[in-house]
């Protein structure tokens, strides 16, 4: 189905929670955040009514996210329950990964085609002080994990802060030498804890494909070789390498004009614009038995043509864990 502005909307993200087992210095206060009454959030089976409503129109990619969607109890009853909706093509996982070790194959097993993982350092004491939170996740291991269990491609995302991480940006390009993974460095964005946030933190994606390329002794781009994917990053890699480099660019570059996806809340509002104001309540339809596609159509209609997170406009969110990045 196509928007007012002629953009073809076949991406739904889900967040499933707003609660997280990580208090990333970027994303969530330290103390949590309001959370959302139990009550308010949709069932498994609410979820995979909407994704069951809205394939008809053209969605026919998914990706579950939250908050941390790993702490939602049975995670693999919904991913049966989304693959099983006719249309559905891709169901994909944003996760901090510190599950993947011990559920990888589990998750796979259950009908997940891949996963994205976040893990801004590679380095345990440097990974518990940015998340607030020593859970001894190794990142190493956690995607070993999902290649191993064939969750592929396997992306990793890499928040670059200036004078926090950017030392590991060589690091992480040369793990795509010998692994088939996918490392995609995301400029900071001015959200919730990092309201206030100055250029000086930002890491530029021109600066960091600089860097990979003198680390890697060349970069060219990615092409054909690129990995299947929803989303707005650019890739690149080092002749002969296993993995490649992406750079996603929201302080730099804008790509509101390719937009091809809608968010659905924890609580069942639909946003059709990360960075907007306008959303469309689903929940209460939903529980009245109502069909959602009119609402869904209309929302499309009013989808904004794009976002003013450079003017610090963030649509009413707290964090980016309200709806899952
Ligand atoms: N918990 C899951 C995860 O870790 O991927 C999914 C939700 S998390 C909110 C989604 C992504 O948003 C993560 O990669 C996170 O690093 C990113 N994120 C959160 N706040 C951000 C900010 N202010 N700027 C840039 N990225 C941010």
């Amino acid at each position: 189905m196509l928007d007012a502005q002629g953009r073809s909307i076949t991406y739904l993200r889900i967040s499933i929670t707003d609660r997280c087992n990580f208090r990333c210095l970027y994303c969530m206060p330290e103390h949590g955040l309001p959370w959302l009454p139990k009550a308010d959030i949709l069932t498994y089976e609410e979820i995979a009514e909407v994704v069951r409503q809205l394939a008809p129109a053209g969605v026919r990619r998914l990706r579950i996210t939250g908050g941390e969607p790993t702490i939602r109890p049975q995670l693999e009853t919904l991913i049966g329950m989304l693959t099983a909706v006719p249309g559905i093509e891709d169901v994909a996982l944003s996760t901090n990964g510190v599950t993947l070790v011990e559920k990888a194959a589990g998750y796979k097993a259950a009908g997940l085609d891949r996963v994205n993982m976040s893990s801004d350092s590679l380095r345990a004491d440097r990974i518990a002080a940015i998340a607030r939170r020593d859970l001894g996740f190794d990142p190493i291991a956690a995607l070993t994990a999902a290649e191993r269990a064939g969750l592929e491609p396997v992306k990793v995302n890499v928040v670059l802060m200036r004078g926090t991480n950017d030392d590991e940006i060589e690091d992480y390009a040369r793990l795509t030498r010998d692994h088939p993974w996918h490392v995609r460095f995301i400029e900071l964005m001015p959200v919730g804890e990092l309201k206030d946030l100055e250029w000086r933190h930002i890491v530029p994606s021109a600066e960091v494909l600089e860097r990979c390329d003198q680390a890697l002794g060349g970069l060219e781009p990615a092409g054909e070789g690129k990995p299947e994917g929803n989303g707005p990053a650019a890739y690149y890699r080092s002749p002969g390498a296993a993995g490649t480099i992406g750079v996603i660019t929201p302080m730099t570059h804008s790509y509101c004009g390719d937009c091809n996806r809608v968010r659905l809340t924890a609580d069942g509002r639909l946003r059709t614009c990360l960075f907007g104001t306008h959303e469309v309540g689903f929940r209460e339809p939903l529980r009245r038995g109502e069909l959602l596609l009119p609402i869904f159509k209309q929302a499309l209609a009013e989808k904004p043509p794009e976002h003013h997170l450079l003017q610090q406009q963030v649509g009413g969110l707290s964090a980016l864990s309200q709806v899952g990045g």
